[in-house]
């Protein structure tokens, strides 16, 4: 019955661009500016721990690995 339930640091999140629509994804503790495979848009911006993610979060992504 007790499920563990693990602390995770590899959050991933799915995207949009908002500025061409592409859609990709990206690590939610991103430690570098993050672009837009397309156009180039910032996407993600890191801040020491969680990133600021600057466009639309289609879906978050828990994956353990
Ligand atoms: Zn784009």
């Amino acid at each position: 019955m007790s499920k563990k339930i693990r602390k995770t640091n590899s959050r991933f999140l799915r995207v949009k661009c908002s500025d061409c629509g592409n859609e990709q994804v990206i690590f939610g503790c991103a430690a570098s500016t993050v672009k837009c495979l397309v156009c180039e848009k910032v996407l993600a911006i890191p801040t020491g721990g969680k990133a600021i993610i600057k466009t639309e979060i289609l879906e978050v992504l828990d994956k353990n690995l």
